[in-house]
């Protein structure tokens, strides 16, 4: 079975080209290639036809294609629906901000999390991806767009913390100076709360950006919502929410999907900032996108305003996510539901 080469640190690629009686600094011209998106190693004009030959035997160069691509007739944001070789498929999201490009990308086919307003929670788990699995949905939007992307979140598809090993790869590989050298403070990751991992990654100090998915101010709603609170409740996750950011002085986004009636009144609103007390944070509201088959719906703009001032009252800053692409929205994990529903059991 050939190898994945992409998911290569450049010391293992290294490693690796010492069995073969290569020498380092062709490994990091290897490495070069992979990381500007090549395809095939025929395309790295400068090794040798013998050493690309071998490297075909050993390893693969791993892909996403482009199945699907909606284009927002708003504001530019591409929605992708990729493939790869083995015909999993995933979404990701091209966004464009004043300050460059930000791709939004998955971390896992499909979710094991289970959350109740969540496409992908609701269409079961297939796999995870690989570090360059991640990489190739940049490297596929790059191309397509002709365009350098500056900043990344890990908000697509999956639970990236239930996915750590290949993750942390996938974030050093990115920031990596001779791969696409994106800054780890250019980088956020959402999580809907695996406590244990949360501490590894504070102790790590990445300087990456943590987002939490909390979308209720107590135990009860959100373990009706997100099953991973039965596990890990509300008091448990904060503690955890605290030790990172004193450990890298980092501020936590906190998510909160504002569903009608569910979690958005002000008594919730007055829990929520009683919780996030002595937290640094920032509070990112988003009326929820409507999945079908959930029954919920958006909260009221006057529920979202109650809301947010009661927050504002408390010293608790609180902002409604900008939502790009709404009418190609879809919330990520509906595309691809759309494409294999009927034709896949899940
Ligand atoms: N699994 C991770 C990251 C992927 S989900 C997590 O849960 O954080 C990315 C974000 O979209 C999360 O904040 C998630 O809670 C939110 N989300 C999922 N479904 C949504 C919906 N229908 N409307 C609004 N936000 C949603
Ligand atoms: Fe998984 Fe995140 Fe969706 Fe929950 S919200 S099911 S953790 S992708």
């Amino acid at each position: 079975m050939p190898e994945d080469i992409k998911s290569m640190y450049e010391h293992e690629l290294k490693e690796k080209f010492a069995e073969m009686g290569e020498p380092a600094y062709r490994a990091s011209q290897v490495y070069k290639w992979l990381h500007s998106g090549v395809k095939s190693f025929d395309e790295m004009t400068n090794i040798s036809k013998k050493l690309r030959e071998s490297l075909m035997e050993k390893y693969y160069i791993s892909n996403a294609a482009i199945e699907k691509k909606l284009v927002s007739s708003y504001d530019d944001t591409r929605k992708y629906l990729f493939s790869f070789s083995d015909g999993e498929m995933v979404e990701s999201v091209l966004m464009k901000y004043h300050h460059g490009y930000t791709s939004c990308i998955s971390t896992q086919v499909g979710c094991k999390m289970g959350c109740t307003f969540c496409a992908t929670g609701q269409s079961g788990f297939s796999r995870n991806l690989t570090a360059s699995e991640m990489l190739s949905q940049i490297q596929a939007e790059q191309e397509d767009n002709d365009i350098r992307i500056s900043n990344i979140v890990l908000m697509g598809m999956g639970e990236p913390l239930d996915n750590f090993d290949n993750v942390i790869r996938f974030l050093k590989l990115v920031s990596s100076e001779n791969g696409m050298n994106i800054g780890m403070r250019h980088i956020s990751l959402s999580t809907c709360g695996i406590v244990p991992r949360i501490y590894e990654l504070a102790d790590m100090k990445l300087q990456l950006t943590l987002s939490v998915s909390l979308h209720a101010p107590n135990d009860q709603i959100r373990s009706r919502t997100m099953p991973v609170n039965r596990k890990y409740n509300i008091s448990e996750l904060l503690k955890a929410c605290k030790y990172y950011s004193d450990t890298t002085s980092r501020r936590i986004s906190f998510e909160y999907a504002m569903i009608d009636g569910v979690n958005d009144s002000e008594a919730c609103a007055a829990e929520l900032a009683k919780r996030l007390k002595g937290i640094l944070s920032h509070v990112n509201l988003i009326p929820v996108n409507t999945v079908s088959g959930t029954g919920y719906e958006k909260s009221k703009k006057e529920s979202i305003r109650k809301f947010i001032a009661v927050l504002e009252k408390s010293g608790i800053t609180a902002t409604v996510r900008r939502t790009l692409g709404s009418d190609i929205n879809a919330s990520c994990g509906q595309l691809r539901r759309s494409v294999t529903d009927g034709s896949k059991k899940e």
